[in-house]
């Protein structure tokens, strides 16, 4: 009998550590969480597998602590969908699985289940002596005859709201169940138009998996083909997964699938208390749940009968994480479609390169909406050159004049700039120094409101500087411009017309966002700013001039996927204007309006400017033709960094890898873009080979070489697969 237990902790290492397991009692199954001791302190581990034997000193084990599940408490599709992650993005094992779980149970709280859930017991009831349970009882009727809190608080009921009917045994506590599935529909679907039909009809036509790229013009009614794919796989008894790129864009998409759905619909966002996720969690994983709408993190998300998988925003970079287990959510997405065998459709007016390389090479279906749907009008473009012309505060003179006109005729403009605060940098005249950030290599943005310097890297705050820090002159001024400063020029240029800042700044605080976009809602002539916040998903109906306020900034970024962002922005911000009966304008500032990321997107649109720029990556064998690997080095001695990084490097010219380095090229080690941040020294190497799999094996090879090294104890350091940002 086994009695070995092989366990991964959340710990940064690759380890699998071995417990025993305690005598007399049956062997906890793997993917159960147990609390083991671990140093001075005890953990929760994951048990990845059993074994008879172990290769060391069986005294030297430590039994383990508590078993903490019955049985696991991940079905198995998504310990294999987890297990693949952690071995794709290659993460440590520990970290990676329990990052499946919501914070509190990888803190090791139980799941019981907390939420509390009811049954109807009567429908012939006489409320008649008590009105206000009378209009309670009326709203229950909304609510199937089961039913959760969540459900209940989604009607805007507490508990405290349904005591009375359940002292009076109207109500009674009850036990969850997974219930069917059925559509619910409030609103009628819309009768799609031809072009939708067939989008509609081609991804409907099978069950299996596929996985479906909608490349449809902002406007073109991708969410209502959306809508009613959804509304086929409720029918069939299934549940549906959406992923949307941020938070923001959970609230406005919930609002549409509420207006057509009387369905079950958990929304899983940052803004949820740890409790609520848990929560949420568990509704899903018991089918209480049948639509369930989220950010990155909810494709990990339990749900019985899923039945169709949908990615909206595909090519957002948000869909990657960052930090710590660097996933892409929707690759992690479409290989949940694939081992679930079910659809899985991408949207996008702007799609990834990755995603039109893999349509163009047979492995994705492609859709197309070319048209705007309803009575909207399709956009145009004007590029303001600013060399011929003066410009104030980020404002050409030319700008100006559209302002005024659109203005004077009672519409809205939305100006896109995607800087926060007054400026980026604070300059002295006498001697040209910027004012850098103590810890970081990077100049402080000035902010006015409240007035400081702000490091947007490592959050760094300290006051306005008077005198220079290096040549002592009292001359410091903005140099640049950002959200707070055009909004301060608006305001003196265009007096009589109401200026809205959306940036995350002025929408730091709750219900700020909503209150801001109410009052442009209401149709009054006016002007938005803001970042890119802006140009995700909005719907502003009475905007008929987008600006993006500087191109520039996106033309000359030293990342390979600048341009193909900065075109994604350029779209995404002209689809705001002109989305009703009113025509819409995008204008575009540049100093470089004749480059050929700028002349080709706005003559030939985005499917030529994607050709052109997907042809420059296959001749620089970047992806989506030749893969990455990045593998980023922090230290306090820069010197530490270059070390290790360089023995790693010196391990790859030694013969021992073979064939595998044959079409592999790695730079570095070299500063990262961002050299030093938070006082810690950044550097990396980048690896870039043509096969994938090579890459993925010799980066294994290169995990375990760095994890003997003696220096990666001291030194933090992370692999990158498929970097979105290269670093
Ligand atoms: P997208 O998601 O591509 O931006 P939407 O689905 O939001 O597009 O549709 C844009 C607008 O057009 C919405 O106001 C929507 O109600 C409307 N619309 C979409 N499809 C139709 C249709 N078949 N008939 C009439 N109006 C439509
Ligand atoms: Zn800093």
């Amino acid at each position: 009998m086994s009695s070995f237990l092989q366990i991964v902790i959340a710990s940064g290492l690759r380890q699998v550590f071995t417990y025993l397991a305690a005598d007399n009692t049956p062997l906890p199954a793997i993917g159960c969480r147990v609390l083991v001791p671990f140093g001075r302190s005890q953990r929760v581990g994951l048990i990845v597998g059993h074994a008879d034997t172990c290769d060391v000193d069986e005294s030297k084990l430590k039994p383990i602590a508590e078993v903490l599940d019955e049985a696991p408490l991940l079905p198995d599709y998504l310990w294999h969908l987890g297990n693949w992650a952690c071995d794709y993005y290659q993460h440590p094992k520990g970290d990676a699985l329990l990052h499946l779980f919501p914070v509190r149970l990888r803190q090791g709280h139980n799941n019981q289940l907390i939420s509390r859930f009811w049954r109807k017991q009567s429908t012939d009831v006489d409320l008649s002596r008590a009105p206000k349970q009378a209009l309670i009882w009326q709203q229950l009727s909304q609510l199937p005859a089961g039913f959760g809190e969540g459900q209940l608080n989604h009607i805007g009921l507490a508990y405290k709201d349904i005591r009375p009917l359940l002292d009076k045994g109207i109500l009674a506590p009850a036990t969850p169940h997974e219930q069917s599935v059925n559509p619910q529909i409030n609103q009628a679907p819309l009768s799609l138009n031809q072009e939708q039909e067939q989008v509609f009809t081609a991804i409907n036509s099978a069950d299996d998996f596929a996985c479906h790229l909608l490349h449809g013009i902002t406007g073109s009614g991708k969410t209502e083909v959306y809508l009613q794919l959804i509304q086929r796989c409720l029918s069939k008894g299934q549940r549906a997964l959406i992923l949307v790129p941020e938070i923001g864009l959970t609230h406005q998409l919930l609002e549409r699938l509420q207006q057509r759905f009387h369905n079950r619909i958990l929304a899983l966002h940052s803004g949820l208390t740890e409790q609520q996720r848990l929560d949420a969690w568990q509704q899903a994983s018991l089918g209480q749940a049948d639509l369930i709408l989220g950010t990155r993190s909810a494709v990990f998300t339990p749900i019985p009968k899923l039945g169709l998988i949908i990615i909206d925003e595909e090519h957002d970079q948000a869909f990657k994480q960052q930090e710590g287990f660097r996933y892409h959510g929707r690759d992690v997405a479409i290989k949940r479609a694939h081992t679930s065998n079910i659809p899985v459709l991408l949207g996008s007016a702007t799609p990834s390169l990755e995603s039109l390389a893999n349509a163009q090479r047979g492995r994705y279906q492609h859709h197309h909406l070319r048209q705007r749907a309803g009575v909207a009008n399709q956009e145009r473009y004007e590029v303001i050159d600013l060399r011929q012309q003066p410009v104030q505060a980020g404002i050409s003179a030319r700008l100006h004049d559209i302002m005024q006109t659109q203005l004077g005729a009672g519409h809205q403009v939305l100006l896109m700039l995607n800087r926060r605060g007054f400026a980026p940098s604070l300059q002295c005249q006498s001697c040209g120094q910027t004012v850098a950030c103590p810890a970081c290599d990077a100049s402080m943005t000035l902010h006015k409101h409240p007035t400081r310097l702000h490091c947007h890297h490592c959050d760094h705050r300290q006051p306005v500087a008077i005198h220079c820090p290096s040549c002592s002159a009292q001359q410091m001024r903005p140099l640049g411009s950002g959200t707070e400063r055009i909004e301060e020029q608006l305001h003196i240029d265009f007096p009589d017309y109401p200026v809205y800042r959306i940036d995350r700044d002025s929408t730091r605080n709750k219900g700020s966002l909503e209150g801001l976009l109410e009052k442009v809602h209401q149709g009054q002539p006016g002007i938005l700013i803001g970042t890119q916040m802006l140009a995700k998903g909005h719907h502003f109906p009475h905007v008929t001039a987008s600006v993006i306020v500087d191109a520039d900034s996106g033309l000359f970024c030293n990342d390979f996927r600048g341009p193909e962002r900065l075109a994604q922005l350029i779209i995404q911000t002209a689809g705001r204007a002109g989305r009703t009966s009113l025509p819409g304008t995008a204008y575009i500032q540049t100093y470089q309006s004749e480059h050929p990321v700028i002349t080709t997107l706005t003559q030939a649109g985005y499917r030529a400017f994607a050709e052109q720029e997907l042809s420059y990556r296959q001749q620089a064998m970047l992806p989506p033709f030749g893969h990455l690997a990045l593998f980023l080095v922090q230290a306090r001695h820069e010197q530490q960094a270059y070390q290790l990084l360089g023995w790693l490097q010196h391990q790859l010219r030694s013969s021992a890898f073979g064939k595998l380095t044959q079409q592999l090229q790695h730079f570095g080690p070299m500063p990262a873009p961002m050299a030093r941040r938070a006082n810690q020294y950044r550097v990396q190497l980048q690896l870039q080979h043509a096969s994938r799999q090579h890459l993925q094996t010799l980066c294994r090879h290169l995990c375990l070489l760095l994890e003997q090294h003696p220096d990666s104890k001291k030194l933090r350091w992370s692999l990158d697969i498929d970097p979105q940002d290269m670093g």
